[in-house]
């Protein structure tokens, strides 16, 4: 005969188990790469900056590598930006776990035909600020094996939509030439310079996070934009990090 003491500490012992059973029953389901833990959190909202700044979470596989995308460094390419926010986290066949950092410029956003041509338009730097003070150091020091910053252009280059990384060399580099290699609509293309590196792309490569860009034709039809994200976010998903 078990005395009453020995009988309790059983029963203390079995709800012990079915706990911790529940816990890895739930651990399992609902964080399987096709559900969705994804959360949208406000990462600076100042009145004292030109616009506000967002991240979502956990799209995709949450035991995968971690990769950052950035939108909304210069404002006026939204149309590409909200394709990407469009796309990605309804994604459910993902093999890495992606954060998408959204800037959101309010001041001096413009719009294309006001007599600023895209490299005056005040808030490009109004988002090159807000990425090197809030997006730079969060991507830093949040154990990310790449970053790519999402822009698009009005058709100023040889090609129109591409990727290249700021870098010489280096892993950013590579990525970026092995996305363009396996995009069919996607090349591989490197302007002499850029205005927004030095905010985000160069000191990430700097600093041991490889990154580089994704440049879209601003005048795009929304179904090519679409597809060329597609071809991107697979791309990215299929690299040998
Ligand atoms: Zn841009």
């Amino acid at each position: 005969m078990m005395t009453r003491n020995e009988k309790i500490i059983i029963i203390v012992l079995l709800l012990i188990i079915m706990v911790f059973g529940m816990l890895i029953i739930q651990h399992t389901v609902f964080n399987s790469p096709s559900d969705n833990s994804q959360i949208r959190q406000t990462l600076a909202n100042n009145s004292d900056d030109p616009g506000t700044v967002e991240v979502i979470r956990n799209i995709g596989n949450p035991n995968g590598e971690r990769i950052a995308y950035v939108v909304g460094v210069h404002p006026l390419e939204h149309l590409t930006h909200e394709t990407l926010v469009k796309l990605l986290p309804n994604r459910t066949d993902l093999k890495n776990c992606y954060d998408i950092y959204i800037i959101n410029v309010t001041e001096g956003v413009g719009h294309y035909g006001d007599g600023l041509d895209n490299y005056e338009n005040p808030g490009r730097q109004n988002g090159q600020n807000l990425a090197y003070k809030y997006v730079y150091p969060e991507i830093l020091n949040g154990n990310y094996s790449m970053a790519i910053d999402v822009h698009s252009n009005i058709g100023a280059y040889p090609y129109k939509t591409f990727v290249f990384s700021p870098a010489k060399d280096g892993l950013g580099v590579d990525y970026a030439r092995e996305v363009a290699d396996n995009c069919p609509n996607i090349d591989d293309y490197a302007p002499d310079t850029t205005t927004s590196g030095p905010f985000l792309t160069e000191p990430l490569n700097n600093n041991g996070v490889p990154a580089f860009y994704f440049e879209e034709y601003s005048f795009a039809p929304q179904d090519v934009k679409d597809s060329h994200m597609m071809e991107l976010i697979d791309a990215i998903d299929n690299l040998d990090i």
